[in-house]
């Protein structure tokens, strides 16, 4: 029977669980771990490598092939049978390595995506991965987090779950510790208790694991939860259906092909053979798993440079991006704030020291002061190192010991500021009674402390926030009634602070009689202004250079921020985000624009200052109702439906909520601007690479087509044999396709504009090049063929020939493909050791089925005189060089004008 944990008291269930406040000991933790097992739901119905390797055969084309050399077998052509079965299998195991390969560079991105917990051991607080709790561990909810584990409450504040998942219900319950609960109460009414896989959306909590794994509701219901995400990309998409027109046409070229052979006398036997292997070599089989490939080791290099790839069609995407939305604090800003100026009682000081470094002084015009000494300055910070959750520590490293700030920066320049005064211990002075914590939407935070038997509120947050709260101003050690004049001075003050970029903060107060007037009463309202603080924020030095390498790359930067208005200019301004004649939209004023208001201002706007977090979804919605392809970053809870509304959803790896990493297609492991710049061109790289090697495969599929087309057409003999064209399709050209996914990206690629979402594979030229290529290679081939055989009258010899020089003028043509525009002439040739490498072996593999006796046998091969090796490499490079040197001229006429019309227009 199990535990029915609502029905108990918190006390009952730390007991029953041998834990207290403190949490585990590691050493119980591990053994509980070894005892319950990995805190996760058993994964679906996983293939087996087995099964992995037999898919590889299971592609219908190939089925088609085994049944035909099935057929020559048994007519008798063993060695042909023996040598295409060796073929397919060598074509099923590279397929195999790489499919394993692929999908183990993807499950290591879905560890890193991994949830990870705040737990308490042995007193400390730790983050874990969510998968290694174990009942009894106490845990550190606060809004954004999933719920990782079925517990207890033990305490809150303003805390509410989202349910749904478990209950169907979507709106947020309020959820309290000090409750029992009937034992057979469902589970939407059980108040004291919180599910593995629902949503904290409001306040904070500490809670006491009780299930984890199978054991949880969630996991009682996993079976029914197994959703399939959409993981194909929208590429991947194309190239299935193309696969399968493709498939199409090869059957009808075959058909073509064989029938014009047996008219013209061949042995059906032969063309059947020929015909089916032509078939094989017109289809791109290996391409989806390319594709695949480039992706994983695309996304591979994309986490080096921190970006984490959450959903794979969104590194396609990444590549169209015309607009980037991006929060300022942290992202393009530092995150790593100082208090500079202070303002109370009708002057400012000035703070000394920077950095976290609590060494510094107060200074009134230049003039050392105490703020023990100065009553409205010394209640400022007070209110703001009381009324605050971060905390001030103390790190070991190389270059001596640092101050670092755990929570938020902004609290934790309050706490170096009050250092600096000497007000070191704000907990030994102030009883916190409760809490209301900061949220974007409200723009404060309150708390309410106990001195001595006084109770008072402290409240700090935006401040036009606080003022519009405040009736009466601390001034001259009493308090006074807030007159206009006052306001109006106050009001100038935090405009000149934030037209120098600073963030500001107000703080203020309100006492109560009596413990009981205080829990009861509104702590935020009737309050006593205290005075503003003015801290700076410094940009990320990276972010300058990210943001002009998006102007130049035709994408737009956004600023988005809860800060004011003129702080946010001032920092986009020295960004240079904000062009002259740029808008500057603030939420109040969004909020009266209408619908397509919105759509025509969000093309002038650069900068929205004090907008809430569902601001961000109507000005993703009107920026992609303009046509945009919208980034947009994000980290809140509020966050997630502007996250997920945007073609690329974005989220803070340190600060963000797993809410909000959810919702993304895109995690920052190091918050930082600069990596989405760098995502994108990684993006725009993958999707370069992955047309590479298409126009590579297609174009070689194109030129062996072309060759035994025409032959039969012209009534010659077969210019290859069966063997010969499985092994050009099935193992000499898939190495390099595979070097070509991982090319490094052409130096221009962030000078372009965005790529069409649209675009097709073949756009831009593309359709045109793989033809072209093709076809030449085709006559290329033919021609040696006919000239050999009319020379030598030997066969064997002139389909060595025709083979050989379809064989170079592919890898060859590889080099060609490696530039989208340029041709071969344009890249350094060593600049992908990787293809060098891969067409070293190709040739090495082509050089045994002539040169090692068994094999060339088997191939009717024989091996090539130097004079004879000449021809066809000469022959071969002509399908890549004739064309290249052509367009080398053309550009040399052309005026430079080019790089100039993909420069974006701001
Ligand atoms: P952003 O993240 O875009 O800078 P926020 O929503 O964090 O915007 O902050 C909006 C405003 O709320 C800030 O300008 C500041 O005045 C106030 N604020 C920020 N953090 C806190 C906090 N921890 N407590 C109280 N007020 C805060
Ligand atoms: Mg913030």
């Amino acid at each position: 029977m199990e535990k029915e944990w609502h029905s108990l008291s918190v006390v009952d269930c730390m007991a029953e669980l041998q834990s207290s406040q403190d949490g585990l000991s590691e050493t119980e933790a591990a053994m509980r771990r070894q005892q319950f097992g990995a805190n996760q739901l058993a994964e679906g119905n996983k293939v087996s490598l087995l099964t992995v390797f037999l898919n590889q055969f299971r592609d219908f084309m190939i089925l088609v092939l085994l049944a035909a050399t099935l057929i020559s077998g048994l007519l008798g052509e063993y060695t042909d049978a023996i040598t295409i079965i060796a073929i397919i299998i060598l074509n099923g195991v590279l397929g195999f390595v790489q499919e394993v390969r692929a999908e183990k560079s993807l499950a290591a991105l879905k560890e890193l995506t991994a949830p990870v917990a705040r737990v308490r051991r042995a007193g400390q607080v730790l983050s874990l991965p969510a998968r290694d709790l174990v009942p009894g561990d106490m845990v550190l909810l606060a809004d954004g987090d999933r719920v990782p584990a079925d517990a207890r409450i033990v305490t809150a504040t303003h805390f509410a779950v989202e349910e749904s998942a478990l209950t169907g219900e979507s709106l947020p319950v309020n959820k309290q510790p000090d409750l029992t609960v009937q034992g057979d109460a469902p589970l939407g009414d059980r108040r004291n208790m919180v599910y593995m896989g629902t949503m904290v959306t409001r306040g904070k909590a500490e809670i006491l694991v009780t299930a984890t794994g199978m054991q949880t509701e969630m996991g009682k219901i996993a079976h029914l939860m197994q959703q399939s995400e959409d993981t194909l990309t929208p590429l991947q998409k194309r190239l299935e259906e193309l696969g399968k027109v493709l498939v199409w046409l090869a059957l009808g070229l075959t058909v073509v092909v064989v029938l014009t052979g047996v008219l013209h006398g061949h042995p059906w036997v032969q063309m059947f053979l020929a015909g089916v292997s032509l078939a094989v070599a017109a289809i791109p089989e290996g391409l989806p798993a390319i594709v695949t490939i480039a992706l994983a080791l695309g996304v591979q290099r994309m986490i080096k440079r921190n970006a984490i790839v959450r959903k794979l069609p969104s590194v396609e995407t990444l590549g169209c991006a015309t607009v980037i939305c991006s929060d300022k604090t942290g992202t393009l800003t530092q995150n790593r704030m100082t208090a500079l100026h202070v303002y109370a009682d009708g002057v400012t000081y000035d703070i000394s020291g920077t950095g976290y470094e609590p060494a510094g002084e107060f200074l009134l015009a230049g003039q050392k002061v105490h703020p023990d000494k100065r009553a409205a300055l010394k209640s400022l910070i007070e209110i703001g190192a009381v009324c605050n959750n971060a905390l001030m520590v103390q790190k070991n490293s190389e270059n001596g010991s640092q101050w670092q700030v755990q929570g938020d920066p902004t609290e934790g320049a309050l706490l170096v500021m009050a250092a600096k005064a000497g007000f070191t211990e704000p907990d030994s002075v102030y009883t916190r009674l409760g809490e209301r914590p900061f949220d974007s939407e409200r723009k404060m935070m309150s708390v309410l402390v106990q001195h001595g038997n006084e109770y008072m509120a402290f409240v700090k947050g935006a401040p036009d926030v606080l003022l519009k709260k405040s009736t009466r101003m601390f001034s001259g050690g009493r308090e006074v009634g807030l007159s206009a004049g006052l306001q109006k001075s106050i009001v100038e003050m935090n405009d000149r602070f934030a037209s120098e970029a600073l963030r500001n903060l107000a703080f203020a107060y309100k006492m109560f009689p009596s413990q009981e007037a205080a829990m009861a009463g509104d702590w935020e309202s009737d309050l006593v202004f205290v005075g503003l603080c003015g801290m700076m924020d410094p940009p990320r030095e990276e972010a300058y250079e990210a943001i002009l390498k998006c102007r130049e790359a035709g994408i737009r930067t956004v600023m988005i921020t809860g800060d004011h208005q003129q702080t946010a200019t001032a920092i986009a301004k020295k960004l240079t985000i904000l062009p002259e004649g740029g808008k500057v939209l603030t939420g109040a004023e969004l909020d009266k624009l209408s619908d397509e208001d919105l759509l025509r201002l969000a093309k002038q706007t650069f900068v929205y200052a004090r907008v809430s977090p569902e601001h961000k979804l109507r000005i993703v919605r009107a920026l992609q109702a303009n046509g945009e392809i919208v980034a947009m970053t994000g980290d809140g809870v509020n966050d997630a439906p502007a996250i997920k509304q945007a073609d690329i959803g974005i989220s803070m790896g340190q600060s963000g909520t797993d809410v909000a990493k959810e919702a993304s297609s895109l995690v920052l492991a190091d918050d930082n601007f600069a990596t989405i710049v760098a995502a994108v061109e990684e993006g725009r790289g993958i999707y370069d690479n992955i047309k590479k090697f298409i126009r590579y495969l297609l174009a070689s599929n194109v030129g062996e087509i072309v060759t035994m087309f025409l032959a039969m057409l012209i009534g010659l003999p077969l210019p290859l044999q069966p063997i010969q064209i499985l092994w050009v399709n099935l193992v000499t050209d898939g190495l390099p396709a595979i070097a070509l996914g991982v090319d490094p990206a052409e130096k221009d690629i962030m000078k372009r504009r965005p790529r069409n979402v649209h675009e097709g594979i073949f756009a831009r030229g593309m359709g045109t090049k793989i033809l072209s290529r093709g076809i030449l290679i085709g006559i290329v081939t033919l021609a040696v063929f006919m000239y050999t055989l009319q020379r030598e009258h030997n066969l064997h010899l002139a389909q060595t020939m025709a083979y050989a020089t379809l064989t170079m003028a592919q890898l060859i043509l590889v080099f060609d493909c490696r530039s989208l525009e340029g041709g071969i002439l344009k890249r350094n040739f060593f600049g992908n050791i990787w293809l060098i490498l891969a067409v070293v072996s190709s040739v090495l593999l082509f050089l045994i089925t002539l040169y090692v006796p068994s094999i060339a046998r088997a191939f009717d091969t024989v091996a090539l005189s130097p004079t004879q090796w000449a021809i066809v490499l000469v022959l071969a490079a002509i399908p890549t060089f004739a064309l290249s040197i052509r367009r080398a001229g053309r550009n040399a006429l052309r005026p430079k004008d080019k790089n100039d019309s993909h420069r974006f227009a701001a």
